[in-house]
């Protein structure tokens, strides 16, 4: 239909998207390319910006009925060793923001939940698009072709619509890979986030519904390295091996076909996200490596944005514009200081990490939560 707001990719960012748009009464229909969206994955962890905005959508309560409240944030070393402890129940209290862990799969049923099924098309790969005096249209890999009168990009990190608008930016190598797993909490881990940083690698575990436990583990690689492709739990077992406990025991119980590994990547921050009647949002516009727990939060974010643009402009060149305008900054701080953290929590050269270990435990509470409440987006 002409006057539908056409969304591609239906991934959090996606997804949220069609929820807000829903919300403003603005007509949209989601093309998602996979065949069918299945409950896989592992946890994610969505900070109080986000839950936030999910509330304003009517979703946090579910959210948070299937996942778990997180009310601390650690760092430790790989004895066990605190470099830092931050207690989040402030944000909540202060400013009503809760951070909860979540399975993939259950965030995605909620989300999905809040559709209606005829507005969404799966098995729909967008190839191209193409801008007309008065809308886009937006061509499939089986030859069919939809109109818009807006598209709202979100397609992910190798988005094929960012590609074909600015073929210049390609996701970048962060220099480091990562393991994912869940599997069942039996160590009783409540309300905390817990990250490990050591000399053979970093690894993080987070409870989350269900009573079980997501844990990543990162570790410094070559890009796409066959060995560490081919890493099975066994091969991470002897590489945490004397890492605080129950680390060795969380990925000794986790069910080999749990595991998943990719490189981790981010989109180095590009200077446009609005392309007259086009826009791109999440991870298509601004991925960034994970170690702030901001990616889907900042689709999330997106999310409202563009709708509370599109319903105030009749104008979608001039919602999308004013969209960017709101959103670059932010995005580019959110990207550019995980790509920095990334770096410092993944040395693990010894003097180094001593030095670094030190700084870290010095670093004033205060300090630790400013940064915080900026990653939060508290003004
Ligand atoms: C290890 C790791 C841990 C992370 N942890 C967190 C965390 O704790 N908290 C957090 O907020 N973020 C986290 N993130 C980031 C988060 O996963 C992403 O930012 C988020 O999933 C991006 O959502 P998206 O909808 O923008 O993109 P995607 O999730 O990539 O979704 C894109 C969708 O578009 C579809 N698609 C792709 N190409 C096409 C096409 N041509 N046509 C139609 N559809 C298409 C895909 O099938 C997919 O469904 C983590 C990322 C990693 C790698």
């Amino acid at each position: 239909m002409k006057n539908q707001v056409l969304i591609l990719g239906g991934g959090i960012a996606g997804l949220t998207t069609a929820i807000a748009l829903q919300h403003k009464n603005i007509d949209f229909m989601v093309y998602e390319a996979v065949p069918e969206i299945k409950a896989i994955g592992s946890g994610i962890s969505l900070a109080g910006n986000a839950m936030q905005a999910l509330g304003k959508l009517n979703v946090a309560d579910d959210v948070k009925a299937r996942g778990h409240l997180i009310t601390s944030m650690i760092i430790q070393d790989e004895k066990g060793k605190y470099l830092s402890a931050l207690d989040t129940r402030k944000f909540i209290e202060e400013h009503g923001m809760y951070n909860v862990a979540i399975h993939r799969g259950d965030l995605h049923e909620v989300l999905l939940k809040n559709i209606p099924a005829e507005k969404m098309v799966t098995g729909k790969k967008v190839e191209t698009i193409h801008e007309t005096a008065d809308g886009v249209v937006v061509t499939f890999a089986d030859g069919s072709e939809q109109r818009g009168v807006a598209v709202v990009v979100a397609d992910g990190i190798h988005s094929v619509v960012r590609k074909q608008l600015l073929p210049e930016s390609q996701p970048r190598y962060s220099g480091y890979t990562c393991w994912r797993g869940v599997t069942a909490n039996k160590w009783g881990i409540n309300h905390q986030a817990v990250e490990t940083w050591g000399p053979a690698g970093r690894l993080g575990y987070v409870p989350i519904g269900n009573n079980n436990v997501y844990w990543f583990a990162c570790k410094n690689a070559p890009q796409r390295d066959e060995r560490m492709k081919n890493f099975t739990i066994s091969d991470l077992i002897k590489n945490f091996n004397g890492y605080a406990h129950p680390i060795p025991e969380i990925i000794s119980s986790t069910p080999s076909e749990n595991l998943i590994w990719s490189d981790i990547s981010d989109l180095e921050p590009i200077s446009r996200f609005a392309f007259n009647r086009v826009l791109l949002i999440g991870d298509a516009a601004h991925a960034t490596t994970p170690n702030l727990g901001q990616g889907a939060c900042l689709g999330i974010e997106d999310a409202l944005v563009v709708a509370d643009e599109l319903s105030r402009n009749a104008d979608p060149v001039a919602a999308f514009q004013s969209f960017e305008a709101k959103r670059l900054e932010r995005a580019h701080f959110i990207v550019n200081t995980s790509y920095r953290l990334g770096k410092i929590a993944q040395v693990e050269n010894k003097i180094l990490a001593a030095i670094r270990n030190f700084v870290v435990k010095l670093t004033p509470q205060r300090v630790n939560e400013k940064q915080v409440a900026r990653v939060l987006n508290i003004a």
